[in-house]
């Protein structure tokens, strides 16, 4: 996500290193780096410019503090400005109400039905919401079928009419049905077309104001870059809606829409998609994406993900193994699999400080640990408790079960007993006072 941006801003800001002060002219050559930077990103000429104008007045401004390096001085000045472009504070949607009623709007492809079934698995996870989704798209009946099958998966109730040609009727029909079973927030995926369309628009519009949502989204495809934008000024200016939803970050976006879209509608980004799964969602905060942006790793977000997957039980049972040197390959398994829950490790790893860069490059998917795993597999329980009985014939049979290598083997187990070696170590306090002393 964004790593193309992250990398040129580090870029311009290296014309600052070993400098000891901000001047006129080495700000404005790092700006102006920041400045195709940006436009390269596909952010708009006008908020660009606006952009490095307003870090130039604030750097050279605050110029007299003399504690910070002037690279330290503009990242923290790129980021404050950054998070005001995204919007300032994090927006919820309001999903209250009796029931709580959302409603999608977008065009086709932008992902608002993927959206939808995920909002719908968030609000009943996260939020303990009994949701109902409504498919209101009268012209595809695959897009009927889509919302089913993802409902099924999910758990979750879909009420659709493959009889009703007029969406009003069906969105007014949902919410009675939602009001006497029980149902507390209804999600209502409307039809998209592949452009703006003024029947679409109409539609949703008719839509809008017969249900009275409590919440409009807008979904839009951040692949699209100033497309999206312009695609966000059009539905807006129909239908006023109160957030937007960018999908597909995952992908090779170059961040572009997510840096402009608040200036150009002056309406938050409230959740970000970033895969084709169903907990592939992410709650926007402007503040961490800078952070992301800037390559300063997005640890809080790290943290969540990884508490989210945390069983504390669990934790105290490996603690106590480790200090044991009892850690094995079980568990090495156990914690690839915990790792993969908290999704895509390539965006695991741009939330570390620093990581994002040196990951710029590397070729990691959900599949990494595939061939870690296979290996694993192919040992017996006897062998994955006490890897250490895995000797030459061994390691050939499990080299041929798992389809690998030899030295794919080996290599496993090194690192294995490295990383046992030194779990082990930093398990015990004294250890780890001897081991910083001699890295001081
Ligand atoms: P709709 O026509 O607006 O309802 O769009 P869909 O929900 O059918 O999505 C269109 C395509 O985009 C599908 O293939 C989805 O799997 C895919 N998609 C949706 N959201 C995301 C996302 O966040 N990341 C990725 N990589 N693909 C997505």
């Amino acid at each position: 996500m964004f790593e193309n941006l992250s990398e040129r801003f580090d870029r311009a800001f290296k014309v600052l290193k070993g400098q000891g002060q901000i001047t006129e002219i080495n700000v404005a050559e790092t700006l102006k780096e920041v400045r195709r930077a940006l436009l390269d990103a596909d952010v708009n000429f006008k908020t660009a410019k606006e952009f490095t104008t307003k870090v130039k007045d604030k750097a050279i401004g605050r110029n007299v503090l003399t504690t910070v390096s002037p690279s330290q001085l503009l990242t923290k000045i790129c980021h404050e400005e950054l998070v005001e472009l995204m919007g300032g504070e994090h927006e919820d949607i309001n999903f209250k109400g009796n029931p709580g009623i959302i409603l999608m709007s977008g065009l086709q492809g932008s992902g608002k039905t993927t959206f939808s079934g995920k909002l719908a698995n968030w609000l009943k996870n996260k939020q303990r919401k009994n949701p109902l989704l409504v498919a209101c798209d009268v012209y595809r009946p695959a897009a009927i079928d889509q919302l089913h099958v993802l409902g099924e998966q999910l758990g979750v109730e879909v009420f659709s009419n493959r009889e009703e040609k007029d969406p009003v009727k069906i969105a007014q029909a949902a919410i009675t049905y939602a009001k006497s079973n029980g149902f507390n927030v209804v999600i209502v995926d409307t039809a998209g077309r592949l452009a703006i369309d003024e029947k679409m628009m109409d539609e949703i519009a008719a839509v809008k104001q017969a249900i009275n949502p409590t919440e409009t989204l807008f979904v839009v495809d951040a692949m699209t870059g100033q497309d999206a934008v312009n695609t966000a000024k059009a539905f807006n200016d129909k239908i006023n809606f109160d957030g937007v939803i960018l999908t597909k970050l995952d992908g090779d976006t170059r961040g572009g829409a997510a840096l402009t879209i608040k200036t150009v509608v002056d309406k938050p980004i409230k959740f970000v998609g970033t895969g084709e799964k169903m907990d592939a969602l992410d709650i926007f905060y402007p503040s961490r994406m800078a952070d992301r942006i800037l390559g300063m790793g997005d640890v809080v977000s790290l943290v969540e993900k990884a508490q989210e997957q945390f069983d504390e039980k669990e934790a105290k049972k490996l603690q106590k193994k480790i200090a044991q040197n009892k850690f094995d390959l079980d568990d090495f398994y156990q914690q690839l699999q915990q790792i993969k829950k908290m999704g895509n490790v390539k965006d695991l790893m741009g939330m570390i400080p620093g990581m994002g860069k040196a990951m710029k490059d590397v070729d990691i998917d959900d599949d990494a640990f595939k061939g870690i795993e296979a290996i694993i597999q192919s040992m017996t329980p006897a062998e994955r408790g006490e890897p250490s009985l895995i000797n030459g014939s061994r390691k050939k049979r499990i080299a041929n079960g798992s389809g690998n290598k030899i030295e794919e083997v080996n290599k496993l187990l090194k690192q294995f007993n490295e990383t046992k070696k030194m779990m082990h170590l930093m398990s015990n306090k004294k250890n780890m006072m001897s081991m910083m002393k001699q890295m001081k």
